[in-house]
């Protein structure tokens, strides 16, 4: 028997939030395992930064900004991606934002901004992406949920974030259902607190030490340990996979 395959070689991948933090090191990831690479964000140094690395590497890369709650936006990244890059066939969205505030007092305008972002953001990522590799027969989505779309993490005012979460993880399964017999697989990855810029200032030291305290593992994930499961679900290792959500969170829903 052959070794399972988990070489993304000669694939096209179109990665989001890819200026920093897990989607930064998931582009890099999915470069290093053969891939070339769209990179998707707001407009920003981070963006440039991380196709500079890839192109660094020896793998192509394309910079393709755009917000992920317009429609134009990511259907125009994709049309350039395919342009510079060749069909797409592999994506991982992983833009969002997260913020706090007690339920009873959050404002429509702080609900509706982490709901369009992290929900609909992924739908409307999903949609574009899916448009193109519908086309094509084959393609593999994986979105970046959270643990926190299926637990309550101890002392964070988020139910937007939260509940945002949730649907995404319902949204990949149902996904995965509608493309099931087109040749696109969707799953989830969600993450536990993982060491990204928003984990890693210091006003929050304090809260982080608990965060560590509260993993079975001891430690927050770093950033570099979301690649491999993203890498695994997208390639051919993961072909029977479908509408998964792979909880990677150091056993912290275990407790
Ligand atoms: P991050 O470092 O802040 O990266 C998120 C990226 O998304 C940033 O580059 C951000 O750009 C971009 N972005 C924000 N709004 C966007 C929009 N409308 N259109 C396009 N790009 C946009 O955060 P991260 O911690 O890596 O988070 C990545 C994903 O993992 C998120 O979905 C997050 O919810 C999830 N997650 C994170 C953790 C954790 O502990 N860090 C745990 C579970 C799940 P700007 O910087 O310009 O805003």
């Amino acid at each position: 028997m052959d070794a399972p395959d988990f070489r993304l070689d000669a694939r096209v991948a179109l990665v989001t939030g890819a200026g920093s933090g897990i989607g930064r090191a998931v582009a890099l990831g999915l470069a290093a395992s053969g891939a070339d690479v769209a990179c998707l964000d707001l407009a920003g140094e981070g963006l440039s930064a991380t196709v500079a690395e890839i192109e660094a590497g020896g793998r192509r890369a394309v910079a393709v900004p755009a917000d992920v709650t317009d429609p134009e936006g990511l259907a125009a990244a994709v049309a350039r991606t395919e342009e510079e890059l060749g069909e797409l066939t592999l994506a991982v969205n992983c833009a969002g934002i997260a913020n706090a505030a007690p339920a009873e007092e959050m404002s429509l305008a702080q609900w509706q901004k982490v709901v369009d972002i992290d929900y609909t953001g992924v739908f409307l990522s999903c949609q574009a992406e899916a448009r193109a590799m519908l086309a094509h027969g084959r393609g593999s989505i994986v979105n970046i949920a959270s643990m926190s779309g299926s637990i309550v993490n101890r002392g964070l005012l988020q139910a937007h974030y939260n509940s945002a979460k949730a649907a995404v993880i319902h949204l990949s399964r149902s996904l995965a259902m509608e493309w099931s017999d087109r040749g696109i697989r969707v799953n989830s990855i969600s993450p536990g607190y993982t060491a990204t810029p928003m984990n890693t200032r210091p006003e929050v030291a304090e809260q982080v030490r608990q965060f560590e305290a509260d993993t079975p593992l001891g430690r927050m994930a770093g950033v570099g340990e979301m690649v491999g499961p993203a890498v695994f679900l997208l390639s051919d290792a993961a072909s029977f996979c479908t509408g998964v959500d792979l909880v990677v969170d150091g056993g912290f829903t275990c407790w």
